[in-house]
């Protein structure tokens, strides 16, 4: 114990007031991280909304595109639709507007136009021009998406970037003339996750089908994935939502098939939140120092840090800028940092702010043609020969396989099998998910997660659903014969 409170006054004694050290309080490690790399600015001071700073923007816009370059590969088209929704399409699915209605923000006072709704989700914007467009079974599959800022009313606590009221996602909309194709694209979805958020973000997560209590409202099921935070807590990141034919009846949504029959069409819809996924990528691979960026999404990726004195400023820094064009030329994202101050603290700040790759250039390294390079994760220097920056594209990619590699051994042994209400609670206690028989994650288990919600004040999340398990024995609460494994974690 002793040790822990030395370690924790040697962190905040640190440099520019120091960070809390994330193992111990990781809440307020991420409210100070997030505000001294300027990733974000609480400053506004509207509960809900916050600014966000070039260093969080540019972040966010590189998942965005990867995200986009992935989707349209597969056959998703971008567009734009208005911010809001006339009132009468949005009560038109009944559930939907059950479910959302209390999270919408109204726009009332719009001469000529009744109630409008801020979108909290725009499947009810979507699906009026999709009974317009589609006709026959050519127009099908139409695959479209949209890049947009969503609203939603949340009386929860709210925090930035994790939980807010206005926050930046995609979200696509799919037709299809079966269900099987629907299926299909349900699954496909959750493979983008694993492509996006697990093979390039490092962030492991658990795709799980939700119980019918916790889909999407309107849907008729819901696969949203779950990322274990160093609180806990899980986050929901992606869902995917198996929509059926429930919005195509209510907007009359059909085609024509081959044999000239109409049909309604088959819908999904897909909800990566940009703004999320750089949340748990500040949560899952910081550190004590700070942020650490993944290669593929930092703003700056390489940071040159020359060193200099009076003397040799002029000579240093031109040898700087050519080693940057020779970076830049690489396709690589990097910058010379000329600020005046000393390079303790500019290493300091970088550091902070997770760029992944440092180059320190004084007057011995021109000479021997060779720079000094940090690695921010492992903080290890090594030696790089200026004629060999090419190789700063293969320790770009070896760095984000280390993040990876780093978060998958954190998320190994988190899950824990429980035979008993007790074993459950002490799982949550440890931070970490309980797996366990359960009755079920149709309406009839609605009674046992309640319980497990009272008694133990963490939620039954669902059942695999890239993967079958089948369970032996007994639900865990009622003793009744088991239908499903499900995962049972605290959450955001
Ligand atoms: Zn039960």
């Amino acid at each position: 114990m002793k040790n822990k409170i030395k370690k924790q006054k040697k962190a905040k004694n640190k440099k520019g007031g120091g960070l809390s050290v994330k193992k111990e309080n990781f809440s307020e490690w991420y409210s100070q991280i997030i505000e001294k790399a300027e990733v974000t600015d609480l400053r506004y001071a509207v509960k809900g909304f916050v600014v966000v700073r070039p260093w969080g923007a540019i972040a966010i816009e590189n998942i965005y595109d990867l995200y986009e370059k992935e989707l349209q590969k597969l056959g998703h088209k971008p567009c734009f639709f208005p911010t809001v929704i006339p009132e009468k399409n949005f009560k038109k699915e009944a559930s939907h507007i059950k479910g959302f209605s209390p999270q919408v923000f109204w726009l009332e006072k719009i001469k000529g136009e009744g109630k409008l709704a801020l979108r909290p989700t725009s499947e009810t914007a979507f699906f009026q021009m999709y009974s317009l467009w589609i006709r026959g079974h050519r127009d099908l599959p139409l695959k479209l998406y949209q890049r947009a800022n969503i609203f939603r009313y949340e009386t929860k606590a709210t925090r930035p970037l994790i939980r807010a009221r206005e926050f930046y996602w995609i979200e696509t909309h799919n037709s299809f003339e079966t269900k099987n194709q629907a299926e299909k694209q349900v699954q496909e979805d959750i493979k983008i996750t694993e492509k996006i958020m697990y093979q390039k973000l490092g962030i492991p997560f658990l795709a799980l089908k939700r119980p019918e209590w916790d889909k999407f409202a309107g849907a008729i099921y819901t696969i949203g994935s779950d990322v274990l935070m160093p609180d806990g807590k899980v986050i929901q990141q992606p869902s995917t939502h198996m929509l059926g034919q429930n919005f195509a009846k209510v907007f009359n949504v059909k085609f024509k098939d081959e044999k000239e029959r109409e049909q309604y069409v088959w819908q999904t819809c897909y909800g990566p939140a940009m703004s999320r996924i750089l949340a748990s990528v500040i949560a899952i691979h910081g550190d004590n120092s700070g942020l650490i960026m993944p290669f593929c999404i930092s703003p700056i990726q390489i940071i040159i840090v020359p060193i200099y004195t009076s003397k040799n400023k002029k000579k240093i820094i031109n040898e700087s800028k050519k080693i940057l064009k020779k970076i830049k030329q690489l396709n690589l994202r990097a910058d010379i940092d000329f600020s005046d101050k000393r390079p303790g603290e500019k290493y300091y700040e970088w550091e902070l702010k997770g760029v992944p790759l440092r180059l320190e250039i004084g007057e011995k390294e021109i000479k021997s043609k060779k720079a000094v390079l940090f690695i921010r994760d492992t903080k290890k220097r090594q030696i790089i020969s200026i004629s060999q920056l090419s190789k700063l594209i293969s320790i770009g990619n070896q760095f984000d396989k280390r993040l990876k590699q780093k978060a998958d051994k954190l998320i190994k042994g988190k899950i824990i099998d429980c035979k008993t209400k007790e074993q459950i609670k002490k799982v949550i206690n440890d931070k970490k998910i309980a797996r366990c028989n359960f009755c079920s994650i149709d309406k009839s288990g609605e009674k046992c997660a309640e319980i497990v919600e009272k008694n133990i004040g963490a939620e039954v999340r669902g059942i695999l659903a890239n993967k079958k398990e089948k369970p032996k024995g007994k639900c865990i609460i009622c003793n009744k014969k088991a239908k499903h494994i499900v995962y049972i974690a605290k959450s955001y």
